[in-house]
């Protein structure tokens, strides 16, 4: 049984009625679940060309004095991770580098931030205090500022301490065209760093590993790596942020969104030992693992190696590698040869695996 839904542009959608489904946590996993939820009940009251477009920020284009075009990039990111602090970071790092990295994958320079919080009553001033002064790091490391905010107070048990919205917005650099949508078959794709860093972190910090791992979370702002990568000349055809369904959901959105194949290397993907122990221990899939502060860079084959070169020249580069190849077919899929040398489908997370990671 459908019903159609009226979209922004007057055109209807038959979406299936669920009215009898409620939010899962799996919903906020950032795979299957979170884009079906979008794609099934968000799209269709929202629904414009620019949310079509399927990428980490809007991309707003104003035409000014008949025959220039001021192009901005817009996007905006809530934080609600568990616990507020945990190795290598916090709520406030995440939810400013979170914001500026979404913006920067257009290939463009964020500027400024806004910043919405949500406080549970009860909450100590100081746990504030401390997140802000974090916030005010990230944000000087990445060269924006936050010039708007809002506070909320809810009742204590009506929100677990601190949840963080920021949004942002930046300026794209001339020239260049970035999306998810453009990979193009023969392309090279490149990784910034080992993978699994933030969801073990976080996972330590509640205590859940069992063991200590000594990983650190590796939230940080992506911006400048980007702007090093753009100002060297190189044809990049992709940017974007493994996070949330980690390395394998953002490999599967862009294979789709560019209606390619990522043919991926195993051997080739850095994980550091200690990710990989705690993952073999819990049954997890580092590849489905969130990361805070790593780039999937798509080039044009000729630049890789420049590509490379700069990247590892940058201090969250510094492990960058060679990871895959995009190839024409099949459309739409990750493959990846494994480290027995079989060819295994590398899916989109399907349920949840860490709630509140970010
Ligand atoms: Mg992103």
């Amino acid at each position: 049984m459908t019903q159609d839904y009226p979209s922004l542009q007057g055109m209807v959608c038959p979406v299936p009625l669920t009215h009898n489904e409620r939010i899962v946590l799996g919903h906020g996993s950032g795979g299957k679940l979170m884009h079906d939820l979008i794609t099934r009940h968000f799209l269709p009251y929202f629904d414009n060309p620019i949310l079509q477009a399927g990428d980490d920020a809007g991309l707003l284009q104003f035409v000014f004095d008949g025959k220039n075009t001021l192009r901005l990039s817009f996007s905006t990111d809530s934080h609600v991770v568990t616990p507020l602090f945990f190795p290598g970071g916090d709520i406030g790092r995440l939810a400013v580098c979170g914001t500026v990295n979404d913006i920067s994958m257009l290939g463009s320079q964020p500027l400024y931030l806004t910043a919405g919080f949500i406080l549970e009553e009860g909450l100590e001033i100081s746990v504030i205090e401390r997140v802000l002064a974090s916030m005010q790091a990230a944000a000087t490391e990445a060269g924006v500022q936050i010039v708007a905010g809002d506070t909320k107070v809810v009742q204590k048990g009506k929100a677990d301490q601190l949840y963080i919205n920021t949004s942002g917005v930046g300026v794209l650099y001339p020239g260049v065209y970035i999306s998810g949508a453009n990979a193009q078959p023969g392309d090279i794709v490149i990784l910034s760093g080992t993978i699994g860093d933030h969801g073990i972190a976080v996972l330590e910090a509640r205590g859940e590993l069992g063991f200590t791992s000594g990983v650190k979370s590796d939230v940080a702002p992506l911006n400048k790596i980007i702007t090093d990568l753009l100002e060297s000349g190189c044809r990049v055809h992709v940017l974007r942020d493994p996070t949330r369904g980690g390395l394998a959901t953002t490999l599967n959105e862009i294979a789709h969104q560019s209606r390619i194949c990522v043919f991926l290397d195993e051997t080739s993907i850095p994980i550091k030992p200690e990710v990989m122990a705690a993952c073999e221990m819990l049954g997890f899939d580092p590849l489905f693992i969130a990361n805070e502060g790593k780039l999937v860079v798509i080039v044009h084959p000729d630049d890789a190696g420049r590509a490379l070169e700069v990247m590892r020249a940058n201090p969250y580069g510094e492990a960058t590698r060679i990871i895959g190849r995009v190839q024409p077919e099949p459309g739409g899929r990750v493959l990846m040869k494994t480290v027995i040398g079989t060819t295994r489908v590398v899916e989109t997370l399907s349920g949840e695996l860490l709630p509140r990671i970010c």
